[in-house]
């Protein structure tokens, strides 16, 4: 383990780990308008996130993770706007792990 592995804040409960799936996962609805909200969805459903570009968004949907919290595999887009994702390194997402609620 090196130490670009550790979690570097101790708010950091779960490094969880992105995998790569062969088609896009659907995003919950509660994500949906998370990402609307936040003006990085617009009406028609098209994602658009600010500071991305769109070839690293198509890869973005393409990817996964084994939510701890929620005990499922979920788009990794929905993880990244879900109020327990702190930071992205090296593949992997550092989660705050605190419970979430079912709709999340
Ligand atoms: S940031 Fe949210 S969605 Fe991602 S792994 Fe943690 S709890 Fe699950």
């Amino acid at each position: 383990m090196t130490d670009s592995d550790l979690p570097m804040d101790s708010s950091i409960k779960f490094v969880v780990p992105i995998k790569t799936v062969e088609r896009p996962l659907k995003l919950s609805e509660f994500a949906k308008m998370e990402l609307k909200s936040i003006g990085m969805m617009d009406d028609k459903g098209k994602i658009k996130l600010k500071g991305v570009s769109p070839k690293m968004l198509k890869r973005m949907k393409l990817e996964s993770v084994d939510c701890p919290v929620l005990a499922n595999e979920i788009a990794f887009i929905q993880c990244y706007v879900c109020k327990n994702f702190y930071s992205r390194i090296t593949g992997k997402v550092n989660c705050k792990g605190e419970p979430l609620s079912v709709n999340t």
